[in-house]
């Protein structure tokens, strides 16, 4: 074992645990799981104020894995989150960090999947439940002691369950389930609804909060860029072709990621590195000298290796991780801009790390501009530039040098001066893409988030919307006499249009060409309504429920 990793052992957790989290990649805690892990072991309610990107998840999930008793097979602990795709996020984090702890079973249950085979999986001995409210709430109605045994809760990103209308569904949760349960809440933000049902709900709780002090950052230019998780790193080859660095340090989170990235950059010919808490002391001072020297210009780190990591040369701090805190931001992208020097940071954003940006701006009290993914003709530029500075010290003088070979050569080959110097210019540039065309076909699809209105650039063409980009797009013009209305039932709760036409016919005994065009998205979902006696309509469908969860409709304005 590393001496880094005498955090996670020093926790008082499991050891089969603990040698889950370290087999991960995990190197150390993340300031919420210092914090939280003792007071969720110690039996204490808790309210943790959180966001997704600062390892909330392991937070909750360490501690209550560490509880559980594995030799009862019934439910132990619940975790309520918003989404579906958090909730099978989250169930496979669990399992994750259980995988050495034989006999715990993880269920996922959440809308639009079968109810039965969910509720014979509770029954069947699954421990710990990872559970959408509304879909819970539907199996409640089957069977009201389903959550009889649950002595540990979990309200994970509690402020979403109830921007999405959860309010009511929590409230049945909590009845069901004994109250001598400790119960854990984290939210990114604790606005009043929360309060209220933390002051209801919750035990003398204690509070975790990351605290965040001001930080200044100076001389350091920031910028960042959208990408879905499993783009990174095309991402970071593409922006690599463009970004003029001198040495550069690209932040990971785990030992796995340091070795990928760097295997990556390496198959692309950069001079680059893994440095990890795995590779011994000796060896990281070797790599270190290297990309002080010139032997390495990248170096790929876990936040632990890289400590008191001082390299002048450094122009270039690539977050392709999050940080777990803008503290912790602020320290990485301290490590350009040595010396006086101009340094320049560039941070990957995932969808779901959003919020983690916003609170990294409010901190540092800078904005953090966005950026796009340069383009294949940003790419094309760079290339020509890069081959135009590398021949410009040669034209000066390689005529006196190879002038004669190269008239010898166009009397030998027969062919133009021009067909010559394109002959050498292909051996030269060992096949590399240097026209439009084939550098669009060489870069990999790398969705980036087009903001609302804007084309997809070019070399991004083809490419399938991902859900950031649905969620953006302008809506469509309406046709007379319609309105638009919303509803936060969208396709991650398992909703499709034929559920919301349905309902919407059912319930509001609407003719069927009354009802135009139903758009769902990620997290909502537009209907096109008649505008004539909307009220009364709407007000018919108040208590309508779809895939088990209100709809809530209302009239959606365009401004
Ligand atoms: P979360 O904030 O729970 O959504 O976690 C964000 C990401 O951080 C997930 O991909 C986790 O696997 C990862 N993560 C959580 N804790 C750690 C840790 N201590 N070290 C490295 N990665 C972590």
């Amino acid at each position: 074992m590393t001496q880094e990793t005498g955090g996670f052992a020093a926790l008082d957790l499991n050891p089969n645990i603990v040698a889950a989290v370290l087999a991960t990649g995990y190197e150390e805690p993340s300031a919420i799981q210092q914090q939280s892990i003792p007071i969720i072991l110690a039996g204490h309610d808790m309210i943790g104020q959180a966001q997704t990107g600062t390892g909330k998840t392991a937070a909750f999930a360490l501690p209550i894995l560490n509880k559980i008793d594995v030799s009862k097979r019934e439910p132990q602990a619940l975790i309520l989150a918003p989404t579906r795709e958090l909730a099978l996020q989250v169930a496979t984090a669990f399992e994750t960090y259980a995988k050495q702890m034989p006999g715990v079973n993880v269920v996922a249950v959440y809308g639009g999947a079968p109810m039965g085979p969910q509720l014979r999986a509770i029954r069947n001995g699954a421990q710990i439940v990872v559970a959408t409210p509304g879909r819970l709430c539907d199996h409640l109605r089957r069977d009201e002691k389903v959550l009889s045994t649950v002595q540990y809760l979990v309200l994970d990103e509690a402020d979403e369950m109830l921007k999405l209308g959860f309010m009511d569904d929590l409230e049945v949760i909590f009845d069901a389930i004994p109250a001598s349960r400790q119960t854990v809440l984290f939210s990114a933000t604790l606005p009043s609804s929360i309060r209220s049902i933390a002051e209801r709900h919750l035990r003398e709780p204690k509070h975790v909060k990351i605290q965040s002090k001001t930080q200044t950052v100076t001389a350091i230019e920031q910028a960042h860029l959208m990408v879905h998780a499993d783009q990174k790193i095309p991402a970071v080859l593409r922006l690599l072709e463009v970004e003029e660095f001198d040495a550069l340090i690209a932040f990971v989170r785990t030992k796995q990621a340091t070795l990928d990235l760097a295997a990556a950059l390496e198959a692309k010919g950069y001079k680059a590195a893994a440095l990890n808490g795995d590779i011994a002391q000796n060896q990281r001072e070797r790599v270190i000298d290297s990309l002080k020297d010139g032997r390495l210009d990248i170096v790929v780190a876990t936040d632990v290796a890289a400590r008191g990591l001082d390299v002048p040369r450094i122009t270039h701090v690539f977050n392709v991780d999050m940080p777990y805190d803008p503290e912790s931001y602020v320290h990485r992208i301290g490590r350009t801009g040595r010396a006086g020097r101009d340094g320049r940071a560039l941070l990957l954003v995932t969808p779901r790390e959003r919020r983690m940006l916003q609170v990294i701006e409010r901190v540092t009290g800078q904005k953090v501009a966005e950026a796009r993914l340069p383009n294949a003709q940003a790419v094309l530029d760079a290339r020509i530039k890069k081959l135009t500075s590398s021949l410009a010290p040669l034209v000066a003088e390689a005529e006196a040098t190879h002038g004669e070979l190269f008239d010898r050569l166009t009397t030998d080959l027969g062919c133009s001066a021009r067909a010559l110097a394109a002959a050498l210019l292909r051996k030269a540039t060992n096949g590399q893409a240097l026209d439009l065309a084939a550098v669009e076909r060489e870069q990999p699809l790398v969705p980036s988030f087009t903001p609302r209105g804007e084309r997809t650039e070019r070399g991004e063409r083809g490419e399938r919307p991902e859900r950031g980009d649905r969620e953006r797009r302008a809506p469509m013009p309406l046709a007379e006499g319609r309105v638009r209305c919303r509803t936060a039932l969208g396709a991650r709760d398992g909703i499709a249009a034929k559920n919301l036409l349905g309902a919407i016919l059912n319930e509001g005994g609407l003719a069927r060409d009354a009802i135009g065009r139903i758009q769902v998205r990620d997290s909502f979902s537009l209907v096109e309504l008649p505008e004539d006696g909307l009220e009364k309509l709407l007000s018919k469908l108040k208590d309508t429920r779809v895939a088990g969860k209100q709809l809530k409709l209302r009239r959606y304005r365009e401004d």
